[in-house]
């Protein structure tokens, strides 16, 4: 499977959406609900980067919202969604698994680490390690 980014996949979403249209993608009209036409989750997006002005929900938010669209809000749907080859398909449960285990470090509150190191050395123990870590940020 091709790996994208998140706005990579929207993109191409899009392309596919517009029949390959560079043209149609630029002016797509899902941008409000009027007329019969319905908001695109992914319309902020819809030209493969970040748009200048802010954004409700961010690319992967986006695509989950269009793959609950997609499925009629079904989550259990979503989940179990057959279409592999969809750009979307990887991030449809609105995270990013090539990101697992990135930047999700549990930190330990300044107040708690200093009252592990004072109750550690009234009972005796050396906290060698941690004490460097006591500066406060
Ligand atoms: S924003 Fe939505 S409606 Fe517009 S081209 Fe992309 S997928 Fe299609
Ligand atoms: S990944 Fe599945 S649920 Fe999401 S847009 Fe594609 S086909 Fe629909």
């Amino acid at each position: 499977m091709e790996h994208l980014t998140p706005l990579k996949a929207i993109r191409k979403k899009c392309l596919n959406c517009s029949g390959f249209s560079t043209k149609e993608v630029r002016d797509c009209p899902s941008f409000e609900t009027d007329g019969g036409i319905e908001y695109c989750f992914l319309y902020p997006y819809r030209l493969g980067k970040r748009p200048k002005q802010k954004t409700e929900f961010t690319p992967i938010k986006s695509i989950r919202k269009y793959c609950l669209w997609c499925c009629c809000g079904n989550k259990k749907l979503v989940k179990e969604c057959p279409t592999i080859d969809c750009p979307l398909w990887i991030y449809r449960l609105g995270g990013n698994p090539n990101r697992k285990g990135i930047g999700r470090t549990f930190k330990i509150p300044f107040k708690l680490k200093k009252s592990i190191v004072e109750l550690g050395e009234e009972k005796g123990f050396l906290f060698g390690n941690i004490k460097p870590l006591l500066v406060k940020k």
